[in-house]
């Protein structure tokens, strides 16, 4: 028995991460935007969400907070800037733990999309929930902090396990393809990774998660080689 993890897809291209643990029956909402969608969602499968974890305080990422501890009584925990949209059980910082049955999560500190940004990292999962750091074939914006962060950010994430699948905040992976081969337009995994994100999309589909080795192979924030080359992306991908 391993850890089920789905999406819940709401608002214009947010993913709400539903993770249930069959053996200790718990389960986590990961960045619930809104509550109802989510509560339902797991109505559906049978499950009760017993705490949420929000990788950053945006309210397409907390908004659901409140009203999903009112319906469940779970706890919540997240960084401190989360408690800007609602109270939390538990605040925590890359190092800290958290946990869902028997799986351990690990922090990781991600800041620049945000002051406060953490990455959930469970190694026996062989799973990772990026937030609105680290997307398909895309980074986040910098609105809180600044490209050398966002470097180190990259470079942090790209030295978990190669295997490991990534769990982002939005389905952003087509556009951010498309963005990617105006760099790299003769890097064939992306050629090759984007034709296959058209056709996707075409049939409806989520295109997550991805993974760590995915990443490093056609990410052009992952691939930069300096902070100023990330920079220099960043800012052609906001005038994309
Ligand atoms: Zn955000
Ligand atoms: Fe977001």
């Amino acid at each position: 028995m391993t850890l089920e993890i789905v999406p819940v897809p709401v608002l214009r291209d947010n993913y709400v991460w539903l993770m249930h643990d069959p053996e200790s029956g718990e389960t986590v909402a990961v960045d619930p935007s809104v509550a109802e969608p989510v509560l339902e969602a797991a109505a559906a499968r049978g499950w009760t969400i017993s705490q949420v974890w929000n990788t950053h305080w945006h309210p397409d990422h907390t908004g659901g907070n409140d009203a999903i501890r009112a319906a469940t009584s779970c706890t919540i925990t997240g960084p401190a800037e989360a408690e800007k949209v609602s109270k939390l059980d538990r605040i925590v910082a890359g190092g800290d733990r958290a946990r869902i049955g028997g799986y351990e999560a690990e922090l990781i500190d991600i800041p620049a999309h945000t002051a406060g940004h953490v990455c959930f990292h469970l190694p026996e999962a062989q799973a990772a929930f990026t937030g609105d750091t680290l997307f398909a074939m895309g980074c986040g914006r910098l609105f809180e902090g600044d490209a050398a962060q966002m470097f180190a950010n990259m470079q942090r994430l790209a030295a978990l396990p190669p295997e490991t699948r990534v769990y982002c905040g939005h389905e952003y992976t087509l556009a951010n393809g498309e963005f990617a081969l105006s760099v790299e337009p003769d890097n064939a995994a992306l050629a090759r990774r984007v034709e296959e994100v058209r056709a996707q999309r075409a049939r409806g589909e989520v295109t997550l998660p991805t993974t760590i080795a995915l990443e490093r192979a056609t990410n052009p924030f992952m691939r930069a080689g300096s902070v100023e080359e990330l920079a220099a992306r960043r800012a052609a991908k906001d005038a994309f």
